[in-house]
């Protein structure tokens, strides 16, 4: 099991190095290519640049990264890991697909240098970790990405 779960994350990665190396040399288009691999993924992913932000968030030395979409906010390691139930599911327990769409967006924005980096206070980094663990969103972040 432990084997096979490594093997799933080096999928991952490799996938997403992929779509990373296309976007340098061609159009956002040119990722669909990886689609029928990802199951819909990735052209998932392309639907959802216009209502999602990727949060680089900064605090004291420590930071995170998260997924910012209309209806839920997911903590993600770049490239690695998502906290969402299709990584966990498909991904993680199933080995049924390399990615998340949350994951290309994120290699997306940061290939069109639009992640947006936020230095908070360690409570407000502190607050926003646990409402997205409990919640799967952040009525913390959406107020200081509103005032950012
Ligand atoms: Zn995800």
């Amino acid at each position: 099991m432990v084997g096979k779960m490594r093997l799933v994350r080096e999928d991952t990665l490799y996938m997403l190095n992929l779509i990373e190396d296309a976007l340098k040399g061609g159009s956002l288009e040119s990722i669909l290519k990886y689609d029928t691999k990802a199951k819909g993924r990735v052209r998932k992913a392309l639907d959802m640049l216009g209502s999602s932000t990727i949060v680089h968030l900064v605090c004291n030395g420590r930071s995170s990264w998260f997924y910012v979409g209309p209806h839920s906010v997911h903590y993600i390691i770049p490239k690695t890991y998502c906290s969402c139930i299709d990584f966990n599911i498909n991904v993680i327990f199933r080995g049924r697909i390399p990615t998340c769409y949350h994951l290309v967006v994120h290699v997306i924005n940061t290939a069109l240098g639009r992640v947006k980096t936020l230095n908070v206070k360690i409570n407000d980094y502190e607050k926003i970790l646990e409402e997205v663990i409990k919640e799967e969103d952040s009525r913390r972040l959406r107020v200081l990405l509103v005032k950012a």
